[in-house]
């Protein structure tokens, strides 16, 4: 299941720069609503500002709930930690600091060892991960989550082998902008380039690998990063690797142009489902049964909440627009 591009070396330099993560989707571009969204003249400045690029995160955020992305992107409401997601972050880091070390002391136990480091320093630099804790004084939830987090990194040197890589780029941030205008943006936890420059693009999961017939949904991500690199690098990826930590399995696929042709397509009618509910305040809500994750459910019409008052200006709805 491995690759023609184990291994390779191509940047054995320092640790690549870590980008600093956007704070959400479209947040801080004050790039006036990209493409098209209506600058009315009197228009008050509003508090928000339209989306102006899109993450596969927050393109998966749109696809799964309209009225979610609403949430998270256009009134940015806040959200709870949460510990899954706050050992998939601990995991990550692990992974990524353990190749400032010298390739030949990347080991299972070393990397264990740097657990409680990097949970201090996400301590540090996200104190509301502390409130996960809060009511376990005697620390032994946090003990059994730490635990997990060891079994997880661990879990990864039987699926890779960290001593005989050396990523060229962690922790990537990477953003494009296609010919439509739209800019595409994310970070991508690892890219490897082998010396005859193909490109591999590696994402780590800590959940575990979807059924068959989800591994489509699962690939989304990787070809949205893959068509970004195209367009950045003129270079299709060679292969894209995504590893689950939690069930220990890698899935591979191999993109063609075509591939990547047919992803652009969809975001491109992705971000034009966008833009419309941004300007018409159209945002419906889509339950499925993920609303149990969903951290806005008081907010939610389908929840018995109201939304709050939309932030943005709004055009009338087209006659005939199905509203
Ligand atoms: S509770 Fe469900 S339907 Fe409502 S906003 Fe969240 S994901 Fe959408």
């Amino acid at each position: 299941m491995e690759t023609s591009i184990e291994g390779v070396v191509e940047s054995a330099g320092g640790p690549a720069p870590r980008v600093e993560p956007p704070a959400a989707a479209g947040a801080a571009r004050t790039e006036a609503g990209g493409s098209g969204a209506a600058a009315t003249a009197t228009a008050p400045e509003p508090a928000a500002v339209p989306p102006a690029t899109l993450s596969p995160s927050r393109a998966g955020d749109f696809m799964q709930c309209p009225l979610l992305y609403r949430f998270r992107v256009i009134d940015r409401l806040p959200e709870k930690p949460s510990e899954a997601a706050t050992r998939g972050t601990l995991v990550h880091a692990v992974l990524e600091r353990l190749f400032d070390v010298p390739a030949a002391e990347r080991t299972a136990p070393r990397a264990k060892a740097l657990v409680p480091a990097q949970w201090d320093r996400l301590r540090e630099s996200r104190p509301e991960v502390v409130e996960l804790f809060a009511d376990d004084p005697d620390g032994e939830r946090l003990a059994r989550w730490l635990a997990e987090a060891e079994r997880l990194v661990e879990r990864w040197f039987s699926l890779e082998d960290p001593s005989r890589l050396e990523p060229a780029e962690r922790e990537l941030f990477v953003e494009a902008e296609l010919e439509s205008g739209l800019r595409l943006r994310g970070i991508i936890d690892r890219v490897d380039v082998a010396p005859t420059g193909e490109v591999r693009i590696v994402d780590y999961k800590t959940g575990k690998a979807p059924r068959p017939q989800y591994t489509e949904g699962a690939l989304f991500q990787m070809k949205f990063y893959a068509l970004v690199v195209w367009r950045l690098k003129k270079v299709v990826p060679r292969r894209l690797q995504l590893v689950y930590l939690g069930s220990g399995d890698v899935l591979t696929y191999d993109p063609v142009p075509a591939d990547l042709e047919r992803i652009e397509r969809k975001l491109l009618a992705l971000w034009d489902a966008i833009r419309l509910a941004t300007e018409t305040g159209d945002w419906r809500p889509r339950p499925t049964k993920l609303c149990g994750w969903c951290d806005h459910q008081a907010h939610c019409p389908e929840f018995g909440g109201t939304p709050p008052p939309y932030p943005l200006p709004v055009r009338p709805a087209a006659a005939g627009a199905g509203g």
